[in-house]
């Protein structure tokens, strides 16, 4: 996909937005470019099936029915029949063909989507929601998948019909053809109009489905809060009021969309008018066969639906290529973080950060933050809520970067590493471990890479079997959404699991704030240390036992250190930290 490298989305022209099918083509539909083929060839035999059939009426009309002989019933009836099972055939195979066209880009498509999208950084998860993001992968492509059937059997099967129904007609008369499509220059402008209204709306449209998916995923996220609070009507409202949006949108653009298919019925209409008028004269004054008007109306007639369907595409047409903006789009946003050269891990493990500072918009985060974190050593932030003690953690696996100052590991500026080789220095446990929708071994050894043995002994050190040995399914139980089946000084073990079968040189650990009761909140301890023993740990504290079994206090507040030293030391100054402790543990 060596196309991806075009500027962002907001510096996309029309122009651009031309290129989207050349892009599609290339990155997805070129490897199906046989199967394309297959099933053009296919719609163009059906399209053509249809002339063939409207021609057989002109002997049909003047042998049989005029002409009065009874023997050309039994061929004209043989190769219409022929027709219709050369129809049947081609209609199943083509959609075998073109749904396996449409389900394999819808699996690249989503695939690539969602990889690309765990590569970015968090200004592009702060502007794009998880349900937006859902709203992406499953229903822009689904949008697009659409247009496949649609503009193949349009180009192949429609415009087949309708070249050849015009060349019967044609055939027959000239004149006559031309009377059919007098009205069709109508067409020009409220055909251009419709297209541009139409893109405008989709794109309207697809961004009040991104809401809906936000609002959804936020409001089933929080059932627990909402159901508390008694919010439940003010939740449905709102989203009752977004639905009822998207309702007002697509009713009005699918109106619009049978815009032109409507005037084509018109224009049709008038070309029906028009024939009868010239041909039906020239008929009743025998100057013309019956059989000749017959075929050429059969003509005009089977033409009207393919070029219905032409018409209908257009709006089709603009309505995937919104979806398929949308898609490059995310392709096109890359990562701000940029990944480093050195892809030899560090010598040593001392995490140093030099005079960092760091802004999230106007807001100051870190200002002149100085602190080292030696080797094999424990070393506790400690601050009030806000102090940018997470942010620390964010910095060093580069998940942001800093405006200014260094931050090394080992003595290299972590800049310096490829993305992977530096996030491979780290295992990080965090309040919330993530957990996924998978048994408990998965969420501890994701895709089961470990050997059995160290899987058991990270297990038994994390505590983990305390719990799930009385469980019926052991190790093998399902961890509920997110983890819900289990409760939060458990799911921390699990993390805590995940962590030592990791086994990484320096570990990141955010530990609990929430109150777990005192029996789980020993075992977590227990587990922590197991984990923590003889790496270089730094760790998020807010308990008082972990603060002073660190090596290394560091107090920090509003984005700076103001102390650093051990807990007997930081007592005995009788400054800030002093003063945390006695707030926030009643005195030592
Ligand atoms: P702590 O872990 O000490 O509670 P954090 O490092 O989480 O503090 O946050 C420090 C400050 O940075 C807070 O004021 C927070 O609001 C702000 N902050 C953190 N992440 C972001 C972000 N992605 N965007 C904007 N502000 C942020």
């Amino acid at each position: 996909m060596s196309s991806r490298a075009d500027p962002p989305a907001h510096q996309r022209g029309s122009s651009e937005r031309a290129g989207l099918p050349g892009r599609l083509w290339r990155d997805y539909l070129r490897p199906y470019a046989p199967r394309m083929g297959v099933a053009m060839v296919l719609m163009i035999i059906e399209g053509s099936t249809l002339a063939v059939l409207s021609w057989m009426l002109r002997p049909l009309f003047d042998r049989v029915f005029v002409g009065g002989d009874g023997s050309a019933i039994w061929w004209v009836g043989g190769i219409i029949f022929g027709l219709f099972l050369i129809r049947a055939t081609t209609l199943v195979i083509t959609r075998a063909l073109l749904t396996s066209v449409q389900q394999g880009v819808a699996v690249s498509m989503q695939t690539d989507l969602l990889h690309h999208i765990l590569t970015l950084d968090g200004s592009f998860y702060q502007k794009n929601p998880p349900g937006a993001l859902i709203e992406r992968i499953q229903g822009d492509t689904q949008a697009i998948q659409g247009i496949w059937t649609t503009f193949i059997s349009g180009a192949g099967r429609d415009v087949i019909s309708l070249v050849s129904l015009f060349g019967v007609a044609i055939a027959i008369d000239p004149w006559w053809t031309l009377a059919a499509v007098v009205g069709a220059p109508l067409l020009i402008v409220p055909t251009y109009f419709v297209q541009r209204y139409i893109r405008r709306r989709t794109r309207e449209t697809r961004i009040e489905a991104s809401r809906r998916a936000t609002r959804l995923d936020e409001v089933l996220h929080g059932i627990a809060a909402i159901r508390v609070n008694g919010m439940e009507s003010y939740q449905s409202g709102r989203f009752r009021a977004i639905v009822e949006g998207l309702r007002r949108r697509e009713t009005k653009m699918s109106a619009m969309k049978a815009l032109i298919p409507a005037l084509i019925d018109i224009v049709t209409g008038l070309g029906f008018v028009g024939v009868l008028a010239l041909g039906g004269a020239q008929v009743t004054r025998g100057e013309r066969s019956v059989g000749d008007f017959m075929s050429f109306f059969t003509a005009l007639s089977l033409a009207f639906q393919p070029l219905r369907r032409l018409g209908g595409l257009a709006g089709g047409w603009q309505a995937a290529m919104t979806s398929l903006e949308r898609i490059y789009e995310v392709f096109d946003t890359r990562a701000t973080i940029a990944s480093g050269a050195r892809t030899a891990p560090p010598e040593g493990t001392t995490i140093r950060f030099e005079d960092v500072h760091l802004s999230y918009g106007e807001q100051p985060v870190l200002r002149g933050l100085t602190f080292t974190a030696e080797a094999g050593r424990t070393t506790a932030l400690v601050g009030p809520s806000g102090a940018g003690k997470s942010t620390v953690f964010n910095l060093l696996t580069r998940m942001v970067d800093p405006d200014g100052g260094r931050v090394t590991l080992g003595g290299v500026p972590v800049a310096d590493f490829t993305l992977p080789v530096l996030r491979d220095q780290f295992s990080v446990v965090t309040q919330d471990s993530a957990l996924f929708d998978e048994t408990l071994r998965e969420n501890i050894d994701p895709g089961h890479r470990a050997d059995p043995e160290a899987l058991r002994r990270a297990v038994l050190a994390a505590h983990v079997a305390d719990f799930t040995d009385a469980l019926p399914g052991g190790l093998d139980t399902p961890a509920g959404p997110r983890g819900s089946a289990l409760s939060g000084g458990q799911r921390q073990r699990i993390g805590i699991a995940r962590a030592i079968l990791r086994d990484r040189p320096v570990l990141l650990l955010d530990e609990a704030t929430s109150a777990l009761d005192a029996a789980s909140e020993r075992l977590v301890q227990a587990a922590l240390q197991e984990l923590s023993a003889g790496r270089t740990t730094l760790i998020i504290a807010h308990r008082l036992s972990t603060i002073r079994a660190a090596d290394l206090i560091v107090v920090m507040e509003a984005g700076r250190v103001v102390e650093q030293g051990t807990h007997d030391q930081l007592m005995e100054q009788g400054g800030a930290y002093a003063a945390l402790v006695r707030l926030q543990f009643g005195g030592d």
